[in-house]
């Protein structure tokens, strides 16, 4: 959808085109952290998400203007200052609401300001989602509607979103290309992120791409066949 248009527009697309899709997107890298900041949107009604507005919100900004996006809502994967730290300040300056993540993220976000300070990313504020989400809910904008798959691991209350139809996954910092998120922040649990990534991911299908919080995206078949934390190879298929 966005081919030919990737240099000249902010960010890089990742939906393939050839599927009967109308989910568009585009990645921005935002914060010192180049968390994958990702703006979807239907290309049928132009309305969409903004997914972990970490930070550089002018930058957030500039991709929705220069894609001709009316902004819906704001996604929050969880609760890391990188990925929700300009969820506050984008919703006061567009009005929209803040969906995500699940609520066991509610200490992480009671950090941000504090954690804000201590890293430098100003204005970095708590907020309270309107909406906390849990595994099976939908969250829409414009015609597109995806699915939400709760993740827990890398943090307590962390969601992934999944357009079964685009075939694609916003993941954040649950599975990289060749590596998985990390698990020795408070209330990490690698075991339960195994199980996110086994369960809740694979079954999705190996034809999917994912954004991941930071990197390039893969497909969750390569990190099948090539992940040296999560691949068959290392952990089995049963
Ligand atoms: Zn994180």
């Amino acid at each position: 959808m966005l081919a030919g248009h990737a240099e000249k527009l902010p960010g890089y697309a990742v939906v393939d085109s050839s599927l009967d899709s109308s989910l568009s997107a585009a990645i921005i890298p935002v914060t010192p952290f180049q968390q994958n900041c990702t703006l979807l949107w239907c290309s049928e009604t132009m309305r969409g998400a903004v997914v972990d507005p970490g930070g550089d919100l002018d930058r957030i900004q500039t991709a929705i203007t220069a894609h001709k996006v009316t902004l819906e809502k704001i996604l929050i994967t969880h609760g890391h200052i990188d990925h929700a730290g300009g969820a506050a300040e984008l919703a006061e300056i567009t009005g929209v609401p803040i969906e995500g993540p699940q609520k066991e993220d509610a200490f992480w976000i009671d950090q941000l300001a504090t954690q804000g300070a201590e890293f430098g990313f100003a204005g970095a504020r708590v907020f309270t989602p309107d909406r906390w989400l849990e595994g099976g809910d939908k969250v829409r904008f414009g015609n597109v509607e995806m699915d939400v798959i709760f993740c827990p691991g890398h943090t307590p209350g962390h969601v992934v979103f999944f357009d079964p139809i685009a075939r694609i996954a916003v993941v954040g910092d649950v599975l990289f290309q060749g590596s998985i998120g990390r698990t020795d922040f408070p209330r990490g649990d690698h075991a339960a992120l195994i199980n996110s990534i086994r369960n809740g991911l694979w079954p999705l299908g190996d034809d999917v791409t994912f954004v991941p919080g930071h990197g390039a995206p893969s497909t969750f078949g390569d990190e099948r066949r090539d992940n040296p934390y999560v691949g068959d190879s290392v952990i089995g298929e049963d």
